[in-house]
């Protein structure tokens, strides 16, 4: 297993997905998957990425992986969740989530603003029917309000352990090697490598 198809149209993630696996375990290649989008309508990070690994192995043949992320917020229950992308609304706004989830959290003080981003990713082999799922989680508490302009999504209101700025303020080299999806790929790679 040296190629993996990686069930996203977003290159940027193909191109993260390469550095840090391909520098982990020699010689493996992810490629890019244009095919039919799956409805994600799991109940979880692990099904939601298990829905996507799922079609793009069925639809190429090849071994596939796919990730699925979120923002986890303690004193909601785990919300957003699944729900990250959409939280404000059907069309994905990132500044009007990050409102929303500010709004929410405006009467709660600081000791009980923990939160940790979660990245599930899943690997489906249509040879074997090998199916796993792992997972890396990047905790950190939620700011008051926005600060930093790098990243994307709730970035200008996550403040990562051990740090007392956002992760948009964090130059984003070190946020990558950092974040939920770089412990979920380097858990990926010991278990391909395992
Ligand atoms: P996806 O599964 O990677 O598309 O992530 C779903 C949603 O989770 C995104 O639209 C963001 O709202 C949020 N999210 C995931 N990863 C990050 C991150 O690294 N920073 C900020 N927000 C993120």
């Amino acid at each position: 297993m040296n190629t993996f198809v990686l069930a996203t149209h977003n290159q940027h993630k193909i191109e993260e997905f390469n550095a840090i696996l391909g520098e982990l375990i020699p010689g493996i290649t992810v490629i890019g998957y244009d095919g039919p989008e799956p409805v994600e309508d799991g109940v979880s990070f692990a099904e939601n990425a298990l829905i996507k690994a799922r079609a793009a192995a069925a639809h190429t043949g090849l071994p596939s992986l796919s990730d699925d992320s979120g923002l986890c917020v303690e004193v909601l229950g785990g919300a957003p969740g699944i729900f990250s992308a959409r939280w404000a609304g059907a069309k994905k706004d990132n500044a009007a989530n990050v409102q929303l989830l500010l709004d929410q959290l405006s009467d709660v003080r600081d000791g009980d603003r923990g939160a940790h981003f979660t990245c599930h990713i899943a690997v489906v082999n249509p040879e074997t029917s090998e199916e796993f799922v792992v997972v890396g989680n990047w905790p950190g508490t939620l700011a008051k309000e926005v600060h930093g302009v790098n990243g994307f999504g709730y970035d200008p209101i996550f403040i990562p352990e051990g740090y007392e700025v956002t992760a948009a303020i964090l130059d984003p080299a070190e946020k990558n090697a950092l974040s939920h999806r770089a412990r979920a790929l380097r858990a990926l790679a010991e278990r391909l490598s395992s």
